[in-house]
């Protein structure tokens, strides 16, 4: 594993190019939160009602954090080790498939609706864990 640049990482956040396809959360309140669900990862808004729905919010200081780190895995997976209770492991998307609109899709199982990378190699429902999705009439 390599070293990656938090403040380069940081900036392929700002350019929409990062999805996180793991994070792991430990705090006294909730016990530990584990999610699998690829999400696009963005700047925490200055105004918090600003935020949507089906995005990993981060803050600015996830990538300055005394005791975090970041490195690169060989297979591509960029892990953010904010601290020793939070963490993320992110892809970075290609530029062509990044700045490509994303798609609506429906699982045919349990009819959850969310979007996809039109590129994306496999589909799997978060929800029920379907793969029968199709892509949904606007
Ligand atoms: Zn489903």
């Amino acid at each position: 594993m390599k070293t990656f640049r938090r403040d380069k990482l940081r900036r392929l956040v700002e350019a929409g190019r990062v999805v996180v396809v793991s994070s792991y959360h430990y705090d006294d309140n909730s016990g530990s939160t584990r999610s699998t669900e690829p999400l696009p990862v963005a700047i925490m808004p200055a105004d918090w009602h600003d935020r949507k729905d089906g995005v990993c919010y981060l803050f600015p200081s996830c990538f300055t954090s005394k005791s975090g780190t970041c490195y690169e895995s060989p297979n591509g997976v960029i892990s953010l080790i904010v601290h020793g209770n939070s963490n993320y492991d992110f892809r970075i998307v290609p530029a062509t498939e990044a700045s490509a609109p994303r798609v609506a899709v429906v699982c045919s199982e349990c009819g959850r609706r969310w979007h996809v990378s039109p590129n994306a190699a496999t589909l799997q429902c978060a929800k029920c864990n379907s793969v029968d999705i199709e892509v949904a009439n606007a």
